[in-house]
């Protein structure tokens, strides 16, 4: 058996990409193996969102090199799409594949090395969803891909190209073998799901498949990945909040900025009332729902005012977390004509104040928490003091006492502390679950 080892930089979708094209592989006997030991086949699956994410695909491709002897590096992904001939020119790199071909890996992979495929295995791939996740206990799903916003920072239209949906049908079929081969857990993934639509199967929105999961599919935790604030309506929140037991109280909703002006000049389609209406709704809807955001700061033509609106709608929103992003240009963006820079010293002192900001807000909210009880979901072993750690509905993490056959498994466990962003716990004796509604 030959051995692949994976590595994915970049987001969730990524990540479902990478195991999806892991498990066409694995139909040609290649055996996973962890990302730091010996393999035949090593994948790094790149990101280019920011030019931080280029530097860390070029540093990891690096290491990766050095240690490789006589094995394959392959690269795939957004980094590739974005600056194929850096990408290639690295030393190291064997092959490299586009966003475009990506999903044709395996067979890229095998006419290029036919003598490290073994004879007898060229099953046909069918056109589905992955059903094993390497060395985890939590599955994703890809819903669809690419987008046809053109936000005026954003790489992602033009390395993942505009927007397609799976169908219905499939999104049900694969839940339905995710949860048959044993994951508790699915978080719905894409670039822009909250436009998913399937006319064919009379599914108009992204509630109506979260319908179609519900009642198809014994899925017991279903989780959307992100979506944009202007796509969530009254019927979403309330669907979602009528069905807390199934579907995570958690919204990921991209803020970027909480000024208007230079929302308008990101060309993200809200304003910052439309964005406050969004949370306030959910957060009446649905008690104890969980908000988290993207935010930039930095972006061309950024004042203090309109920085000091970002912060205060993060205090006002009361985001449980948020991911901050000093604005850094892409070639090839809209925003790349854009004159006014910010000086980067000046971007960098506003991104550590709204850290700050987005810290206090987070350490008050999750303090509040301790002595409450919760389900979670036992992910993997923790990376500190022999712990497990494990995730509540609400995607808050806790880390417990416990064995490792607990992973992949239910437990109702009582929060005794908090660092401000992850907790402690305690299993409550004798409540190991099947499902329970916290
Ligand atoms: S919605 Fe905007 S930020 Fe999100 S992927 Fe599309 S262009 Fe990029």
């Amino acid at each position: 058996m030959k051995r692949l080892a994976t590595h994915t930089l970049g987001c969730r979708l990524n990540q479902f990409e990478t195991e999806k094209i892991a498990e066409k592989l694995g139909r040609f006997r290649f055996q996973r193996a962890p990302f730091e030991e010996r393999a035949d086949i090593y994948l790094i699956n790149t990101c280019t969102v920011t030019h931080k994410a280029d530097a860390t695909c070029r540093q990891i491709i690096s290491n990766v090199a050095r240690r490789k002897g006589d094995a394959k590096l392959v690269v795939v992904g957004c980094y590739v799409e974005s600056d194929r001939e850096t990408v290639a020119a690295l030393e190291g790199v064997d092959l490299v594949i586009d966003n475009k071909n990506k999903s044709r890996t395996d067979i890229i992979l095998r006419n290029k090395w036919p003598e490290m495929f073994e004879q007898g295995t060229d099953v046909a791939c069918e056109n589905g969803g992955v059903s094993e996740f390497f060395g985890r206990s939590r599955a994703w799903l890809k819903i669809s891909d690419g987008c046809n916003q053109s936000c005026a920072f954003c790489i992602i239209p033009t390395v993942r190209g505009s927007l397609r949906n799976n169908s219905a049908e499939n999104v049900v079929r694969d839940v339905g073998r995710l949860v048959n081969a044993g994951y508790c857990e699915v978080t719905l993934t894409g670039v822009h799901i909250g436009h998913f639509k399937d006319k064919r199967a009379k599914v108009g929105s992204l509630c109506d498949l979260l319908k179609l999961l519900l009642d198809k599919t014994n899925v017991s935790r279903l989780r959307i990945s992100s979506l944009e604030p202007q796509v969530v309506d009254k019927e979403l929140i309330r669907f979602m909040a009528e069905n807390q037991n199934r579907i995570c109280r958690y919204l990921h909703l991209p803020l970027q900025s909480g000024s208007n002006r230079i929302l308008g000049a990101m060309r993200r389609p809200y304003n910052r009332e439309r964005y406050l209406e969004v949370t306030a709704l959910a957060r009446s809807e649905i008690p104890q729902v969980v908000i988290g955001a993207d935010v930039i700061v930095g972006f061309p033509g950024e004042t203090e005012d309109d920085f000091l609106a970002t912060d205060s709608l993060v205090r006002e929103v009361q985001f449980d977390n948020a991911f901050t992003f000093k604005y850094s240009v892409r070639d090839g963006t809209p925003a790349v004509k854009i004159r006014e820079h910010v000086p980067d010293e000046l971007a960098g002192e506003r991104l550590e104040r709204l850290i700050g900001t987005v810290r206090e807000v987070a350490r008050r909210k999750n303090a509040n928490l301790v002595g409450s009880t919760h389900e979670v979901l036992v992910e993997k072993e923790a990376r500190r003091g022999g712990l497990l750690q494990s995730r509540t509905r609400a995607n808050k993490i806790v880390l417990i006492e416990g064995s490792a056959e607990t992973i992949g498994s239910y437990r109702l466990v009582r929060l005794t502390g908090t660092t401000g962003s992850t907790f402690t716990g305690v299993p409550v004796a004798g409540r190991e679950l099947a499902v329970l509604v916290e």
